[in-house]
This record gives C-alpha cells, structure tokens and sequence, in this order.
C-alpha cells in the first residue's frame, strides 16, 4: 500500500508553533521508509499522525486512494511495533500473538496458523508457551513483531524498536528486518535517530529536522549528494569535515590559507557564479589520499589514533590549529605526534554555500 502525505501539519494544543509543516511525501508499496533525525525533531509525531494516534492539523494524509485523516487506527489496516515492545506481561508468547486476532473474533484455527507462521519466521516457536518476563530483550522484539506480522497488516509502523536492545544484537536484528521485510513485502515505516539503521535498513530515508523535511532519497544519495551541511554531518561516521573558505581564482581556499583545492572540472562549472563568495567544502574522512602524490596536498599532525580493526581513524590538527579526522585502512603504519602530508579525492568533495548551507555541486 502507498502512503502519501500532502501539505501534512501538527500543531500541538497549548503550543504556539507547528511541530510538523509542509510534509509532502510519498511513500511506495513495499517500500521500507526510514524517518531519521535528532531527538525532538518530529518523527513520532509524523510516525502518529499516519497510525492516527495524532489528530491532523492540517494537510492530507492517503492511504492509496482513501483520504484516512479522520479514520480510526483500528480501522486503518496498520500495525505498530513500539520501543518498548507494551507485550502483557501475564499472557504467554503465543497469547500475546494472538490477541488482536482473539479480539477480531477470528477462527481458532486461523489463529493457531498465524501464530506458528510467524513464530516460525522469527525463529520464536521454542518459547511459545513462556511469559515475556522469562525471555531475553530480544525474544521480547520478536515477539512484539510477530504481534504485529499475525495481523497481516498494509502497513508496519515501527517506533525505534532496536533501541532497547545492547550493539551486537541491533546489528543482528537490523539484518532479521530487512530478511523480513523481503519476505512480507508489507510497506514498512521506522523512526529512528541512528543513521547507521536508516543507511542500512532503508530503502527510503526522509531525514527530518526542526520540523521540516531535509532530504528525501536513497541511503546511497545520502551519502554521495547530501543536499545540506546539516544532511552531510547528521549521516556518516566518523562525521564528514566540513572546511570553511572562500571560492577564489577558481580555488577553494580555506579561511586561514590552510588549505587550497582546485575543483574538478564538473565542480568548476557549479562553482562559476561563487567567484568571490564564501563556500564550505565538505569531505568525508576516508576521501583523503595518504601522501597525496597528486594535486592540492596539505600536513596534518595526528593527535589521536582510534584503532578500529579493519580501519583507523586519524584525529588530526592542520597548521592553524584546526581539527580534521581521516580515515586509513587498519594497516597502515601512522603513529601519534607525526606529521604527514595528505591529498584529496578530488571527485568526491561536496559544496556548499556557506550562507545557505546549500549543496552548489548537485
Ligand atoms: P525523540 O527522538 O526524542 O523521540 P522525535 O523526533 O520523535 O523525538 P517528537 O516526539 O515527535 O520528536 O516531538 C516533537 C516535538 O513535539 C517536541 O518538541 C515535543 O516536545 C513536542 N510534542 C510531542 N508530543 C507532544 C504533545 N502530546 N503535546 C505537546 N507537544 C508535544
């Protein structure tokens, strides 16, 4: 089922501005749609406006073709997983399970196949028959989506569902969704805050801050073309290094002279209408070529090394003091107090107007 939001807005009572404006989205059938941003932003708020958990202020929200603003959740064909999983803690597994489909009134037998499917799917039928005090923080999400899969729902709502659960177990459990996602085919929507479960979970992300809509794409257009400062820093880690300069001569050149960067040739031609102007670059840590052989080169002197196994991340200082963090493979010989000189990946360095905070090279 498609989800579309036009003009969508919230306005708390008792508030005296709107908490959500202007949302104009749409959502595909089978689509897995990430809504990311930091805390306070608004996701929940949207997340319950489409359960019809929220009233809507203003604006129209569709479910296909029905206009759903004044339906009642019951009768929306969706169902919500929550953070906290809200399981009863004196039914069994299986009772839990069946509940939503005991309230419905469905056959015995329909209930007991639903059950077991789902409970097969997730990998949950040992523990069937125990209560939800008796199994780990894990078992506990499956189980509250398995409460929600045995409804067969149009729609998933998921309100960060990982984020009780320790690192290791939200990698495994981001896996299991998306495999169950596949599998299902039902139009999924998931708040969260990490941008690590919306790059690798999604296939939608909306990224939302102070009520409005940053970006709306790809994990992987995120990432290559974050059309923002704010998008560029709020998605990847270690977090881009955002530079600020001035476009001069037809070179980015820092404010303290730091550093210089002739753009590529396609950049350049983005950048024609800035000679003169104030501009930021931004460049994601592992974009940095060690030694820089080629090209604008610069020294950094290393501060502090993190060692992450398979990569290293160079806390570094440049000459006028300013911080900038590389990244290496794991393999190479850098120590702390060294300085060394570096280059850019010329094809991978995004503008943007520092007045606006704008993407230039889109
Ligand atoms: P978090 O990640 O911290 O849960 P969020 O992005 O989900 O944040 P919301 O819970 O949607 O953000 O809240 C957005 C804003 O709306 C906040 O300023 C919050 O205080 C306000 N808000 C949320 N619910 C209500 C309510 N029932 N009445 C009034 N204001 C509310």
């Amino acid at each position: 089922m498609k989800v579309i939001m036009k003009n969508l807005g919230e306005k708390y009572e008792g508030r005296e501005n709107f908490t959500l404006r202007n949302i104009n989205l749409e959502i595909d059938d089978q689509d897995f749609c990430v809504i990311l941003g930091p805390s306070g932003c608004g996701k929940t708020t949207l997340l319950r406006m489409i359960a019809g958990l929220n009233s809507i202020t203003e604006g129209d929200l569709y479910f296909d073709e029905r206009r759903v603003n004044t339906i009642p959740p019951k009768d929306r064909d969706i169902a919500m997983v929550f953070q906290s999983y809200a399981l009863y803690p004196h039914m069994t597994v299986y009772d839990n399970m069946a509940f939503s489909l005991v309230m419905r009134k469905e056959r015995k037998k329909l209930i007991d196949e639903r059950v077991k499917e789902a409970a097969k799917l997730l990998q949950i039928e040992e523990y069937l028959y125990a209560k939800p005090a008796d199994i780990s923080g894990g078992q506990r999400q499956r189980v509250a989506l398995g409460r929600a899969i045995v409804r067969n729902p149009s729609v998933f709502l998921m309100d960060e569902p990982l984020s009780n659960l320790d690192a290791k177990l939200r990698e495994h459990m981001r896996v299991e969704l998306v495999r169950l996602h596949k599998s299902l085919g039902t139009t999924s929507i998931y708040v969260t805050h990490d941008q690590t479960e919306a790059m690798t979970m999604a296939t939608k992300i909306i990224l939302l801050d102070d009520g409005k809509i940053q970006q709306v794409g790809k994990p992987e257009e995120f990432y290559n073309k974050p059309e923002n400062i704010f998008v560029a820093r709020f998605i990847g880690s270690p977090t881009i290094n955002i530079i600020k300069g001035k476009y001069k001569g037809g070179k980015f050149v820092s404010e303290t002279d730091t550093i210089a960067l002739t753009p590529s040739k396609e950049d350049a031609e983005y950048l024609k209408d800035f000679e003169g102007k104030e501009i930021s670059i931004g460049i994601r840590p592992e974009r940095f070529e060690s030694g820089g052989e080629f090209g604008d080169t610069f020294e950094a002197t290393i501060d502090v090394i993190e060692m992450l196994g398979k990569e290293k991340t160079l806390f570094a200082t440049l000459k006028d003091g300013s911080d900038l963090v590389i990244s290496t493979p794991g393999h190479y010989d850098y120590k702390e107090g060294e300085t060394h000189t570096f280059g850019f990946d010329i094809k991978a360095i995004h503008y943007f107007d520092s007045e606006t905070g704008e993407r230039i090279n889109r």
